[in-house]
């Protein structure tokens, strides 16, 4: 390359750099600029919000109308007058009933199962349509709120759901120097209980079927309900993926602790059977229920053993029974996993490992090892899940409840002959079980 066309090069190089930089440096000015503008516009819209918040503070001040009350969800309030705006600021009736939280209000009942109603809607009305006296608004009483909230709250916590914005106690609710009014007084007018009483008839107990989402709901709710004594948790899935639900009651929930005894109840094995399950679903309500009473048998209980109820092993199962109803006449249905294992058949035969072992002078027939073919049949996720629950809590005393008859069966339930099947074959243990049984 000739040295003249070099340099042009190297000048052309040069020039572009130039340029390159100029833009940049524009970019980098048009990008402040239009933060700058971003923020201006920010500070425009907070003043406009405070300017209409003060105007709207204004008219409520100087508003002199109380109106009569018209909306539908509010019509048993224990007063006739509302005013506009409401304490949310929403201007008319029209507005307030296109509302979210209006119709919020209109769903809670169902979405919280019946719980706290009609207090939760009382409530939301002392926001949506306060009471108004001379012309002015009365504010709700913030303890009466706080109060409601707590009570509510394991229904909320049991769907997951958080207490309502336009129910914030701090935020729309006064207090009692401020002349409040009591939004529930007609409630409790109405009943001459207590307050506490109010709280513990509101969690009676309910007999019916509970599908695997109510049964989790039921749960949660009693262990948020007892947070002191209880706890929740997942030994595991189902084939399906539902998660295997264990509640525990013991005085330090999620620990074991040196020598308290562990128990535990296992319920619904077979998805057909079902009345273990909903038995075990009230032993969990009635233990919290009974503990926070006071009931001393159960306070014992609970002070000095630490008591696993499982509910469901094979909730696939149920599903598929409870789809198909009492009426039908596939009467085994369900009574398998998902995958059509019988749980009742998927552990391994360690009954058989004892007596063969038992023959071998010396040989020991406790902690027995699981004989390695086992692990050569198919091994449902639901037995594994128990397996492994099992290895971390030393229990000592276990019972699975079935469905279809009355009948107790205790280890060893195998005959010792494999050919005499009524061949009475006592366990080491055999003077305790009987006992255990009838209590
Ligand atoms: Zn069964």
């Amino acid at each position: 390359m000739q040295n003249a066309e070099r340099v042009q090069i190297q000048r052309e190089h040069e020039a572009l750099e130039k340029q390159r930089a100029s833009l940049l440096w524009k970019e980098r000015e048009m990008i402040d600029m239009e933060a700058q503008e971003w923020v201006a516009a920010m500070e425009l819209q907070r003043e406009l919000t405070i300017q209409a918040a003060m105007r709207s503070d204004r008219r409520r001040n100087t508003s002199t109308k109380c109106v009569d009350i018209s909306l539908g969800s509010c019509s048993d309030v224990p007063y006739s007058q509302t005013i506009f705006p409401n304490l949310l600021d929403q201007k008319s009736r029209e507005v307030i009933e296109y509302s979210p939280e209006y119709i919020l209000m209109g769903v809670l009942h169902n979405l919280l199962q019946g719980e706290c109603n009609p207090d939760l809607r009382l409530l939301g009305c002392s926001v949506v349509a306060p009471k108004c006296e001379g012309g002015k608004v009365i504010k709700p009483c913030r303890h009466r709120c706080e109060a409601l909230k707590k009570n509510c709250f394991p229904a909320f916590d049991a769907i997951d759901m958080a207490w309502p914005y336009f129910l914030d106690c701090d935020r729309f609710f006064g207090s009692d120097i401020e002349g409040c009014f009591d939004p529930l007084a007609k409630l409790r007018g109405e009943t001459d209980f207590p307050e506490d009483v109010l709280t513990e008839l509101s969690t009676s107990i309910q007999f019916i079927h509970h599908s695997y989402s109510q049964m989790v709901r039921e749960l949660k709710k009693t262990a948020s309900r007892c947070g002191h004594i209880a706890q929740l948790y997942s030994i595991g899935r189902s084939f399906e993926g539902k998660d295997l639900l264990v509640i525990e009651f013991s005085t330090s929930p999620g620990s074991h602790e040196l020598f308290k005894p562990e128990f535990k109840y296992i319920g619904n094995m077979h998805g057909n059977e079902v009345v273990g399950k909903e038995l075990l679903i009230y032993l969990a309500q009635y233990l919290c229920s009974e503990y926070l009473l006071g009931n001393p048998r159960i306070q014992r209980l609970i002070n000095n053993t630490r008591i696993h109820l499982f509910p469901s092993m094979n909730p696939d199962g149920y599903e598929l029974a409870a789809e198909e109803g009492a009426g039908y006449n596939g009467w085994i249905n369900g009574r398998q996993t998902a995958q059509n294992l019988d749980l009742n058949r998927n552990f391994p035969d360690l009954t058989a490992e004892a007596y063969r072992l038992a023959k071998i002078r010396g040989a020991r027939t406790d902690h027995l090892p699981i004989p390695e073919s086992y692990w050569w049949g198919k091994v449902a996720p639901e037995t594994k899940a128990v397996m492994k629950w099992l290895k971390s809590i030393p229990f000592v005393l276990s019972a699975s409840l079935h469905g279809g008859d009355l009948v107790v069966s205790y280890p060893y339930d195998y005959s010792r002959h494999p050919l005499e099947e009524k061949m009475f074959s006592p366990t080491p243990d055999e003077k305790v079980m009987p006992n255990c049984t009838v209590t």
